[in-house]
């Protein structure tokens, strides 16, 4: 991909107000968790809908990595907007599974429904003693210029029997934390305390702190 930066607008300035940044997602979780973390950042968060933004459709999820799958999103995102704009990729990696579904945690067994994919993932460790899988996250934020920063964040814990809790998505009411709690039984400050997204979310504010510099981790081709 080649971009070309005078086309696009000054936006990381002074001048300019507080940085506006695209959430490259539609899954109202994150936008949820990543609203919730990155709010003592001074940025201006976007929603993909907002209607000060072009139509923004974000691409199929054709990587083979965390990383690809966000870029891709972030990057398509930050080409029609001209504004940074912030991915996330992530899944579920279950150790009995070989680490199954992984990057393909949103299409688990074809199904449509987080419900469905919760049902085929305990069918699918029925029987299998081990019971501990990661949930990692990976944050992508692409810059109109090029720039990319990219921050990955994980938490390890052991698939329940069964549904538990009422908050989070996904497979949140599955999966049980060391100290006892389903992911889906804490709410969003307490879920970026603990989860794989609040870590990647962490270390992204980390970088930024202070209005830190953007961190080059490589260009877009
Ligand atoms: P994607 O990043 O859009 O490919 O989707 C990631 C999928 O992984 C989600 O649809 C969920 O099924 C699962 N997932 C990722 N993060 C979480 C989480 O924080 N809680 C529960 N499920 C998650």
């Amino acid at each position: 991909m080649n971009l070309d930066p005078s086309a696009f607008p000054e936006y990381n300035t002074a001048e300019a107000g507080p940085m506006r940044v695209v959430i490259a997602t539609s899954n109202p979780g994150k936008v949820a968790e990543i609203r919730e973390a990155l709010s003592g950042l001074g940025w201006e968060l976007l929603a993909l809908n907002d209607p000060s933004l072009p139509e923004i459709v974000l691409p199929e999820e054709t990587g083979t990595t965390y990383e690809e799958n966000a870029a891709l999103k972030a990057c398509a995102a930050a080409v029609i907007s001209g504004l940074p704009a912030l991915a996330d990729d992530s899944g579920l990696e279950v150790a009995a599974l070989n680490g199954e579904p992984g990057i393909f945690s949103a299409r688990f067994g074809n199904l449509d429904t987080a419900n469905g994919r919760n049902l085929h993932l305990l069918e699918q460790l029925r029987g299998k003693p081990d019971r501990s899988a990661t949930f990692v996250s990976v944050l992508l934020l692409a810059y109109p210029d090029g720039h990319l920063e990219s921050y990955r964040g994980e938490v390890e814990g052991q698939i329940l029997e069964g549904p538990r809790g009422p908050g989070g998505f996904g497979y949140d009411p599955l999966f049980l934390l060391p100290d006892g709690r389903s992911m889906a039984e804490l709410n969003v400050p307490e879920k970026r305390a603990v989860s794989h997204r609040g870590r990647a979310l962490e270390a992204l504010k980390a970088a930024h702190a202070n209005g830190a510099p953007k961190r080059e981790i490589s260009r877009l081709e």
